[in-house]
């Protein structure tokens, strides 16, 4: 199979319609992150996302709509502090999790009585699913595993010859995977971090917690997504936090010596530090956002050009930095987490 990069255009957006009533996957732009996109309620193509990707068979899809969409099609009951939240983000990197029983393909869920939704603010995203105008479940368009793609280009990498079609909105943004906010309960809970953080939906509606699983055996845990290792480069990866810095030079140095091709990946803060030990630099920036934006691009950039990475964590931990640290310490884990 060829796959096509196009512009989105109304013709390539009528392409990608086409596919999609086929029952084929396209992969599409939003703000955080590029989707592989499918129709919620075909059980075939959803299985097919999960085919294409490799992705555990456990861990749920998240639906997205376009704005204007009725909700009520999909979900069962939506609490008023969902509401306030949906007034508060019409669009935007905000996943809310509602109860929902049969309405979308049992396989989107994984068979769990709730279904995720999104309304990405992506123009292009917004253009495509006005189109179709069904509920597209578009996991992050990479291989299971890889770093989320934030370029059609990283799509490209990951589908060449695996999927017919991606449409290329530019690079994202967000440049991270949105908020997962459960509303199934009382109040709102973050089962993943992301760009709007528990602060803001706090401010909105009076409170929010953070879910934080024990991954003890036998625990439930609401979100599967949570158990898998994620996000990771090709390369081997060590995490460091800034009160390790000097940890990290002795091993860069130690593996440098040793033959192995190694890169650093901090903040700007530790650049010229790195930079007059002669280290090959993959440099996050200053600013919360820039270093969301700029994550999964150098982490891609970096698997093509070491062998390990040496990773800084950070200093910055509140706000957004929550999701950032929580995606980069995904990335440097080795493993899936094992419950037994
Ligand atoms: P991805 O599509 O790769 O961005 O991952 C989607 C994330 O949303 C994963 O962490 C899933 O576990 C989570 N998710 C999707 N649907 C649900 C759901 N119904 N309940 C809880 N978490 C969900
Ligand atoms: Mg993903």
């Amino acid at each position: 199979m060829k796959t096509e990069i196009k512009a989105i255009t109304p013709d390539s957006i009528r392409e990608a319609k086409n596919i999609i009533e086929k029952g084929g996957v396209v992969a599409i732009p939003t703000e955080t992150v590029y989707g592989l996109g499918g129709n919620a309620f075909d059980d075939s193509a959803v299985a097919k996302i999960f085919e294409v990707k490799g992705r555990p068979s456990d861990n749920p899809l998240i639906a997205h709509v376009h704005k204007d969409y009725d909700l009520s099609q999909i979900v069962d009951y939506e609490p008023d502090y969902a509401k306030k939240l949906r007034q508060a983000y019409p669009t935007g990197p905000l996943t809310l999790v509602y109860p929902s029983k049969n309405k979308v393909s049992p396989r989107v869920s994984c068979g769990l009585d709730t279904l995720a939704v999104r309304v990405p603010s992506h123009d292009g995203a917004q253009a495509f699913l006005r189109a179709v105008g069904i509920p597209i479940v578009a996991p992050s368009a990479n291989i299971s595993k890889h770093v989320s793609p934030t370029s059609a280009k990283h799509v490209l990498d990951d589908f060449d010859g695996k999927i017919p079609l991606i449409l290329d909105g530019g690079e994202c943004v967000g440049g991270i995977e949105s908020t997962v906010c459960d509303c199934t309960g009382d109040v709102p809970v973050i089962l993943r971090a992301g760009l709007i953080t528990r602060e803001d939906i706090a401010n909105i509606v009076g409170d929010c917690k953070v879910y934080e699983p024990t991954f003890a055996k036998g625990e439930k845990v609401k979100s599967p997504g949570l158990l898998y290792k994620h996000y990771s480069p090709r390369c081997q990866t060590r995490l460091f936090t800034a009160e390790e810095l000097e940890t990290a030079v002795l091993l860069y140095q130690s593996e440098t010596k040793a033959g192995k091709k190694v890169a650093i990946l901090c903040e700007d803060k530790w650049s010229s530090l790195f930079q007059t030990l002669g280290a090959p630099l993959f440099n996050l920036g200053k600013e919360q956002s820039e270093m969301a934006m700029k994550l999964y691009k150098l982490l891609r950039e970096a698997e093509e050009k070491c062998e390990l990475l040496i990773a800084i964590e950070p200093t910055e931990k509140t706000g957004i930095m929550v999701g950032v640290l929580n995606r980069l310490q995904k990335a440097c884990v080795s493993e899936d987490i094992k419950r037994d």
